[in-house]
């Protein structure tokens, strides 16, 4: 399926703050970190996702991890 061969990375729910609306997502230019509402955990949608890592580096609290 498109998206699955590439490394995406997940949201740590226990690390992850809930900003009231993650900052992450504009440095995302696939728009695959997805929150709907403001205090909603992020989640990445992996069939949008390239792999391409920014989010990792961009989150304040280290909350986008890769496994
Ligand atoms: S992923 Fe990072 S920036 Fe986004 S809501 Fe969670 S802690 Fe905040
Ligand atoms: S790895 Fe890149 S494409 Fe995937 S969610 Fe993070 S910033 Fe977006």
């Amino acid at each position: 399926m498109i998206g699955h061969n590439y490394r995406a990375p997940r949201v740590d729910a226990d690390k992850c703050k809930v900003c009231q609306r993650c900052p992450v997502r504009r440095t995302c230019k696939m728009k695959a970190l997805v929150q709907f509402e403001a205090h909603e955990l992020p989640y990445i949608d992996r069939e949008l996702c390239r792999g391409c890592l920014v989010c990792v580096e961009e989150c304040p609290f280290r909350a986008i991890v890769v496994e």
